[in-house]
């Protein structure tokens, strides 16, 4: 006859037993732990408020920078998981002795600024080593590139300056550059137009991080008007016209320091471009004209009150001799 084996029934044995309660002990712990951080975080939080309040109180005695202080805000807000939208801003930049004494006053500017990412667009065929030397020194986040303007659309030395688009070439190498490198509905931002011979405060970037769709502010000296700024309807606070010092029938008469767009829009509108076939002067009302009308925009600085941005011009320096061994 055949042996066939007895069949146990399967009473667990100690050592299951022992594996069992260690588990149970383990889930019980990891909850423990959960619980334990997530109180931790929301303590962190209060503690963090408790001490920007303590410390924008006694900034004065504590001596504390305005740049400390955005360092302080940023911190906070990102805990509370309020982080600013990222500002992309698009600088067409060339060779010429003032480069370097507008883009060191830009980029210090924008080093207050903690929700940048610049994008710094050579005129030029190679990159130089003066715009690297430069980004290598601010600390901020920075996206190099260089494409140099046709021949045949570069302004003649002694052209005025109306007479040929500048910039085109390289405000849309700064937008393939974000279409290729960003995602729509994955990155989250805004996109300014900055170049790199105005000047900015940096309340301007608060007011760019507000920005939906269109947001739209006072330039001031420009068009040959103190500022150039938005008509407001008194009661709507809808844009229904603008104060311009030239062509104000323009469909936009905005400046190109005047309006910062959503990243969304500009990913979601591909063919949106500036172009040299452009009319002269309407490079902004064009490309405005891809992403929305004159009802949609949104009025910021204040209902349109504040001037953030100066449209300002660096005088051509003569120069008429060199020290060697210096860059200027
Ligand atoms: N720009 C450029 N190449 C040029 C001329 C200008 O890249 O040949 C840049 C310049 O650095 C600035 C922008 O294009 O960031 C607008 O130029 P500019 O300030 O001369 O124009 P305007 O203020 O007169 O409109
Ligand atoms: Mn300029």
């Amino acid at each position: 006859m055949k042996y066939v084996p007895e069949r146990h029934m399967e009473y667990p044995n100690n050592l299951d037993m022992k594996i069992r309660k260690c588990l149970v002990y383990f889930l019980g712990m990891s909850i423990l732990f959960i619980i334990w951080k997530l109180s931790v975080i929301e303590t962190d939080v209060e503690k963090l408020q408790f001490l920007k309040d303590t410390l924008y109180l006694n900034k004065e005695q504590l001596q504390l920078s305005h740049q400390q202080l955005i360092l302080i805000e940023h911190l906070y807000q990102t805990k509370l998981g309020k982080e600013l939208p990222m500002i992309y801003a698009v600088t067409p930049t060339y060779t010429r002795y003032v480069q370097k004494a507008e883009l060191t006053r830009i980029s210090q500017t924008l080093a207050l600024v903690p929700n940048v990412h610049w994008i710094l667009v050579e005129d030029s065929d190679e990159k130089t080593d003066l715009v690297r030397n430069l980004i290598a020194d601010s600390n901020l986040l920075v996206t190099h590139l260089n494409t140099k303007t046709p021949v045949i659309e570069k302004l003649g030395d002694k052209d005025p300056r109306w007479k040929k688009h500048r910039g085109v070439t390289q405000r849309n190498a700064g937008l393939k550059w974000l279409r290729s490198n960003l995602e729509l509905n994955k990155d989250k931002g805004v996109v300014y137009f900055m170049d790199d011979d105005n000047t900015y405060s940096t309340k301007l970037f608060k007011e760019i991080a507000k920005v939906k769709k269109v947001g739209v502010w006072p330039v001031g000296l420009v068009g040959g008007l103190n500022a150039e700024t938005l008509i407001l309807d008194q009661h709507t606070g809808k844009v229904v016209g603008y104060r311009s010092g030239w062509k104000a029938d323009r469909k936009f008469a905005i400046d190109m320091a005047g309006f910062a767009i959503n990243l969304d829009l500009i990913l979601s509108k591909p063919e949106a471009q500036f172009s040299y076939e452009m009319e002269k002067g309407f490079q902004e009302s064009e490309f405005l004209s891809y992403f929305t009308s004159k009802e949609e925009l949104e009025p910021l600085a204040d209902n349109c009150t504040k001037v953030y941005v100066w449209h300002t011009r660096t005088e051509k320096p003569v120069v008429k001799g060199i020290v060697p061994g210096l860059e200027v």
